[in-house]
């Protein structure tokens, strides 16, 4: 007889340390001095941890009636904790464990009636949905990349994301993703700026080495244009997160400005139907929805299918960071690409990269191959998650 869940509870991280974080975050890219929402308003230079929630992340347990449990986890704890304890939680008691399109259709079509389903909602139902998945894992004795059809190959290759090459490169990678600086504020001289960033790494990688671009959503459609143009002789793979993310015309403004240019979005994409719009309308070349904002492994599986049938290639965002992003990202055919953020001191353990969980694979010479335990092979007890809360 199937399970059937008993409870469902989310609490805000306290103790990282708990999941085998040795080191405090930082991030290889200084947050102060770089981009963030305002950066295109020099007024607001240097000042982006002012636009920055300072909320923890959520561990998210959902437990079944024969005494199994799945792990979930997303970010935003202040809000997204009551969203899971008072909401989610009650409405999927004692249905069954195994139902997870039947779980995920009832969350979120309940949050988008009663206060919308693609914003901190969705942080909320990627908690729930990603323990619900571990939890299926865990009662069927299955890893959940077979679970979903995987694995798609042996190994998934990396890239790392942050703008220490030396670093990355000693860690085995041999793809990047460097972060521009400055937005259109600085307009010509930012646009030098960033040149000068990308024709370096370009000289120092060689060629022929995936090089992207990411934006992180502070630019606007003509300023990207001017950006792609000065940029287009460096062949960056990508250009990702120009615009910002509901600026749908100005993604198209892009596309057609740009024809040529690969383009990425989507990590700010927080439900499956952004996904079918911008594949739809042909609006970028890669889809990169996070597994832990979107709404979970059962939007990605919705929006790897929008990506297979529309020819659009998936990247999932920080899909190498954690367990999840890692399962997802080795059992997808159209995914080639596994992201590993660099968010740590330069020779510190990829542990401390960025939302490690206990038994979690690290990239190898820039291949991924993730743990096959059941479930999503996150190595938590009931106890440690609740020292980890407390
Ligand atoms: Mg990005």
């Amino acid at each position: 007889m199937t399970p059937t869940i008993t409870e469902v509870t989310a609490a805000r991280l306290r103790r990282p340390e708990v999941l085998g974080r040795t080191a405090p975050a930082t991030v290889s890219w200084d947050l102060t001095g770089m981009m963030h929402p305002l950066s295109s308003d020099s007024a607001f230079a240097g000042q982006a941890s002012r636009f920055e929630p300072s909320w923890d992340e959520v561990l998210c347990v959902v437990a079944a009636s024969d005494g199994s449990f799945g792990v979930g986890m997303t970010c935003h704890a202040g809000p997204v904790v009551p969203i899971v304890n008072d909401f989610f939680g009650p409405m999927i008691v004692g249905e069954s464990t195994l139902a997870t399109e039947r779980l995920w259709n009832m969350m979120s079509r309940s949050a988008n009636s009663a206060f919308g389903a693609a914003g901190l909602a969705a942080y909320a139902l990627s908690a729930v949905d990603l323990a619900l998945w571990d939890l299926k894992g865990k009662i069927l004795d299955r890893p959940v990349y077979e679970l979903v059809g995987g694995p798609a190959r042996e190994r998934t290759r990396c890239y790392a994301t942050g703008n220490d090459l030396d670093d990355a490169r000693r860690r085995g990678f041999d793809a990047f993703k460097l972060a521009g600086s400055v937005g259109p504020g600085s307009t010509t001289a930012g646009i030098t700026e960033t040149e000068r960033l990308v024709a370096n790494a370009r000289a120092e990688l060689g060629a022929d080495a995936d090089l992207m671009l990411d934006c992180w959503s502070t630019l606007d459609a003509s300023y990207t244009v001017r950006l792609g143009e000065a940029l287009a002789s460096y062949r960056l793979t990508w250009i990702e997160d120009y615009a910002p993310p509901d600026d749908w015309p100005g993604f198209a403004d892009v596309r057609r400005r740009l024809p040529t240019q690969m383009l990425a979005a989507g990590e700010r994409w927080l439900s499956d139907r952004a996904f079918a719009y911008a594949a739809q309308h042909r609006l970028v070349d890669v889809l990169q929805p996070d597994i832990q904002w979107v709404g979970g492994a059962t939007a990605a599986l919705r929006i790897a299918a929008i990506a297979a049938a529309s020819g659009i290639e998936l990247a999932l965002h920080a899909g190498c960071n954690d367990s999840y992003g890692q399962h997802l990202s080795h059992a997808l055919p159209q995914n080639r690409w596994a992201e590993m953020y660099v968010g740590c001191p330069p020779g510190e353990s990829l542990m401390n990269a960025w939302r490690s969980t206990p038994g979690m694979s690290l990239p190898d010479d820039g291949w991924l191959v993730p743990s096959g335990a059941p479930g999503f092979g996150i190595e938590l007890t009931r106890d440690q998650i609740g020292e980890a809360t407390s």
